[in-house]
Formats: structure tokens, sequence, C-alpha cells
């Protein structure tokens, strides 16, 4: 499997950035975890939106699906449907746009719950977040990929993302700035959940350009030995 890196900040972008959004490429699919501010643009430099398998989204907070609303004039064009996968969160003005339009195949999930796509097995992942959230653990052969989404820290969590070859997790806080009421993890608490997990690779995400990244790196790395600041733009081998 190939993560192609599309946006990784929240919950706004910097310079020339994106937020959250990420294409996993596995041998037969296509599937796009979140669709936030700028990255339909780097999707579409990659492959046609509707060529994708699904869209999986990890909750509807703006930063994760602001794009939504465009892809669906692009969907409308081109005549194309698009199967999506979302919690439910009946808050969210943008869910009910695209659970009425047409070109969108709305889906509920649960925590727990497993979608099969093609020859990949995705299963949904409990989140502690403000709004109902969910994260993915997606096995295809032998290679597993784990999506966190937006979380504070959870007991189950180690648990469903175990053997992780990828973990891709919020480590939006610095040490200094988290506590267990905030909406995210803090670097060194998702170095911990990837150690816990087993998971061989670790990369930090949800970057806000407000706090140093060679911080929250150098904090993860005191707990895990293979951590990565997710870089918009770049691909990794999962
Ligand atoms: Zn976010
Ligand atoms: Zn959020």
């Amino acid at each position: 499997m190939k993560l192609h890196l599309l946006g990784v900040n929240g919950p706004f972008p910097e310079s020339r950035g994106a937020t959250s959004g990420y294409l996993l490429q596995t041998e037969q699919e296509l599937l796009q975890f979140d669709l936030g501010s700028g990255v339909l643009a780097r999707l579409t430099a990659l492959a046609p939106p509707e060529s994708l398998s699904a869209l999986f989204l990890s909750h509807w907070h703006f930063d994760h699906i602001s794009d939504l609303p465009v892809l669906m004039y692009r969907l409308e064009a081109m005549g194309e449907t698009l199967r999506v996968f979302a919690p439910v969160d009946e808050s969210s003005v943008l869910r009910r746009a695209v659970a009425s339009a047409s070109c969108f195949q709305l889906n509920d999930i649960v925590p727990g719950q497993e979608v099969s796509v093609g020859g990949s097995t995705v299963l949904v992942c409990e989140a502690r977040h403000p709004v109902p959230a969910v994260g993915y653990r997606v096995k295809a052969g032998s290679r597993v990929f784990g999506y966190t989404g937006d979380t504070n820290s959870l007991p189950e969590l180690a648990d469903r993302y175990r053997g992780c070859h990828l973990l891709l997790a919020d480590g939006l806080f610095p040490e200094e700035n988290w506590s267990g009421q905030k909406p995210h993890l803090s670097a060194a608490l998702a170095a911990d959940l990837a150690r816990e997990a087993g998971a061989e690779h670790l990369v930090l995400t949800h970057l806000n350009p407000l706090y140093s990244p060679r911080l929250l790196l150098r904090e993860a790395q005191s707990r895990h030995p293979h951590v990565t600041l997710a870089a918009a733009g770049t691909v990794l081998e999962v």
C-alpha cells in the first residue's frame, strides 16, 4: 500500500498547506480518508476523484470535510456517484447536504463495524472528540494501516490499532499544552499509542501551524523509535 499525504494541517492550513486528507492506494483500490480544505485539488492531481473506491470521513468538523461541497459539483458534472462512510452527527449542516445529494451514497457507521471495499477490510475504530468521531484500521493483503482521525486518549485504541505497519495519528499538542479535556492527543501520547499497539511506524499529523513541529517530533521520538512528521505532498510505503 501507498499513503499519499495530501493535507496534514488542522484546524487551519499553514501557508500553501491543506487540512486533513489522505489517499490510500492499495493494489486494487483508492481509498480517500477525509477531504479537508485544499485537499480536492491535490487529489485531482493524482487521480480523478470519481475514480475513488470510497471516501471515509473521520467526523464532520470543517477541517476534515470542507472540500465535499465542491467535490459534489464535480461528481454532478461527471454524472458519477461516490460512496461515503461517516459517523452520524445530527448537528452537522454539511452532513444534511451530503445526505440529500444524489451524487453521494452516504453510509452511517459505528465503531466496531467492518466495511469491505474490494480486497480491503476497513474496521471502524473509536475516537474521543467533542463531536461523534471515528478512526479507521485498513487491512489489505498482509499490510495494515491505521488512521486515528481526531482523538484524545482512549484505553481501547491500542487494541484497535494493534499491529499497524503504519499508524497515522493525531499528535497536535506539545506535552505542555495537552490535558485530558482537550480534543486531541499530544505527540508523546500518539507515540505511546503506537508503541502499545505495536505499530512499526508512527506518522504524526493534524499539525497545527501554531506549534513547533520539531518539538512535536522530539517529544514523540522519546517514546517511539520510528516517528515521522507528516508532510503534504509526500508518499509513504505502508
Ligand atoms: Zn481536525
Ligand atoms: Zn475535529
